[in-house]
């Protein structure tokens, strides 16, 4: 096995071998347990960490990387620069007309 991702955080942990196990990635995470009795442990060695067998390494870390940059908590609604209907967050095209998301946010290409 793999190491693949640390977090300070146990519930990212699980997380991502949620969305790993959904990828049919068999993710182990350890240090689980020690980081909840971290009051005897030095922080820094009882991070959760996500460990993949040496096959799936280089997928779940591309998974990993796709997940870091698209957080699901996307930002405020957006307004349709050609219709100028109002749009949910995780909508890519208006709801109205069809025109695509990225027309009237030129600074998130930068991003693609
Ligand atoms: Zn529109």
């Amino acid at each position: 096995m793999k190491k693949v991702y640390s977090t300070e955080i146990l519930a990212n942990a699980w997380n991502i071998k949620n969305v790993l196990e959904q990828n049919d990635i068999e993710a182990v995470i350890k240090n689980e347990n020690l980081f909840s009795v971290s009051g005897e442990v030095p922080f820094i060695e009882c991070l959760p960490e996500i460990w993949v067998k040496p096959l799936d390494f280089v997928r779940a870390e591309q998974i990993i990387s796709e997940l870091d940059s698209s957080p699901e908590d996307v930002g405020p609604d957006w307004t349709c620069a050609s219709c100028g209907e109002s749009n949910l967050s995780n909508y890519s095209i208006c709801w109205s007309c069809e025109s695509s998301h990225e027309s009237s946010h030129e600074n998130d290409l930068s991003n693609q």
